[in-house]
């Protein structure tokens, strides 16, 4: 077989450039060298914020020392503009702390890498023996090079060509392609070591949890709420979650769905508190005063109310809803517009022009979608009217609500919401 590391010139190209097809991901993971594997995360937005940087960097890798902690001892740091993660126990399962680095939001792409002394030598071997399960198969690849250690003695297309040229040797049955490759190798020799690696995945994106604040997400067990819960926890949110509960119209399976669709959401977002809301009282004086048209609107406007009451006590800056323009009658302008009007703080709704089939795919993505769809009532379904107001008018829904005195029955609810921390796999 030609080896077209020995004639071609082959130019360093940046280090993540391409990803190892699907298929042969799990080669490289399941069928793990003797050598010591770490991980390279790769961060994103965080790199652009100039000052910012070293505290969102630091944010980073707290978030991602929080999430791998229960799977070993590790070191995280960060330099030039890559987290390293090294386990520093041999019996780590680089598996499960991939799964769990893949959920930190901040981290653009990573890749699980084999560690190498900073020799020549030692990276042609290191090479063969790492990419042995892949190198296998009658695949094509290409070798990129990242010497950002300038003393390193080889200049990254030397790096490639001698790298590439020794695979190219050790397994004649696979080609060179610089062009279109299956797989690309990166060597990137760095500070303290040099590493080789073949797969790319894709990270979380997004900002580190708890760089934008605080905020309270009103959460039902619909479809919808989670995925907002998802979505402002990616722009770097830490929630608190606040669920209204109307019991004996609703029961504690729905409260426990609710609690499940967190512990979901939380593998993104981190822990959080959950309050739980006894709801039934005001439902019902809500039923049994105002204008049946209006419950909707005026069981909405109470939320909220409620909502920003727990949002302050706990330094929460925003509230979040799952609302979608036009989904049903409360989340029309008018409507939206008669619930903001009770928020003294900015209500956010990630998927206000959002289609629900693109809700649904996110949902699916996030694994919220299937607890969803399981079959318990919410409050919101409870008391529905036949004829729900469209384009409510201000005036008339005050008016309905001026009938009872409510400050007595929402500091009840709010005093008596009950606390649940959602800690994922606690
Ligand atoms: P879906 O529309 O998928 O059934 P949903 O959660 O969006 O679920 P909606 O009736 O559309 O349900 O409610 C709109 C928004 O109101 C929700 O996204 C959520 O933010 C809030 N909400 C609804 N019910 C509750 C509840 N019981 N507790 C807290 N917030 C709720
Ligand atoms: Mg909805």
């Amino acid at each position: 077989m030609k080896n077209e590391y020995n004639n071609e010139k082959v130019t360093n190209i940046s280090q993540f450039a391409f990803a190892a097809p699907e298929e042969y991901k799990s080669m490289f993971v399941t069928d793990a060298p003797k050598r010591k594997e770490i991980i390279l995360a790769k961060i994103g937005e965080v790199a652009l914020k100039g000052l910012n940087r070293k505290n969102f960097e630091d944010l980073l890798i707290k978030n991602i020392k929080k999430k791998i902690h229960k799977l070993g001892r590790f070191e995280v740091v960060s330099s030039q503009s890559t987290i390293r993660i090294t386990p520093l126990d041999d019996s780590v399962d680089m598996d499960e702390v991939s799964d769990k680095v893949s959920k930190v939001f901040g981290i653009v792409t990573f890749s699980r890498a084999c560690v190498t002394e900073k020799d020549i030598e030692d990276i042609k071997a290191a090479a063969v023996e790492y990419l042995k399960p892949i190198f296998d198969k009658n695949i094509s690849f290409k070798v990129e090079s990242k010497r950002s250690d300038k003393k390193f003695p080889y200049g990254s297309p030397e790096i490639s060509k001698i790298v590439g040229g020794h695979l190219a040797d050790t397994f004649p049955n696979v080609t060179v392609d610089v062009h279109n490759p299956d797989v690309t190798v990166t060597v990137e020799v760095r500070d303290f070591a040099a590493y080789v690696h073949a797969s790319v995945e894709e990270g979380a994106g997004g900002l580190p949890v708890g760089c934008g604040g605080k905020a309270a997400i009103l959460i039902s067990g619909g479809i919808d709420s989670p995925v907002a819960s998802y979505m402002m926890a990616k722009r770097g949110i830490e929630l608190t979650a606040v669920h209204f509960a109307s019991p004996p119209y609703t029961s504690d399976r729905a409260e426990e769905k609710v609690r499940d669709l967190l512990e979901i959401v939380s593998d993104y977002a981190g822990s959080m508190d959950m309050y739980t809301v006894p709801f039934t009282k005001i439902q019902e004086e809500i039923q049994k005063n105002c204008p049946e048209e209006l419950f909707t609107i005026i069981m909405r406007r109470l939320m909220m109310n409620i909502a920003q009451r727990i949002a302050d006590k706990v330094g929460c800056q925003a509230l979040i809803t799952g609302e979608s323009l036009g989904q049903v009658a409360s989340q029309t302008i008018g409507a939206l517009a008669c619930t903001d009007e009770v928020a003294d703080i900015p209500v956010f709704r990630p998927l206000i022009g959002m289609d629900k089939k693109d809700i649904i795919a996110i949902s699916h993505k996030i694994n919220t979608f299937e607890t969803s769809c399981l079959p318990y009532e919410d409050c919101c379904t409870v008391f529905t009217p036949r004829h729900p107001r469209t384009k409510p008018k201000l005036d008339l829904v005050r008016k309905a609500e001026a009938k009872i005195d409510w400050e007595d029955m929402i500091n009840e609810a709010v005093e008596n919401a009950k606390i649940t921390k959602i800690i994922r796999n606690a």
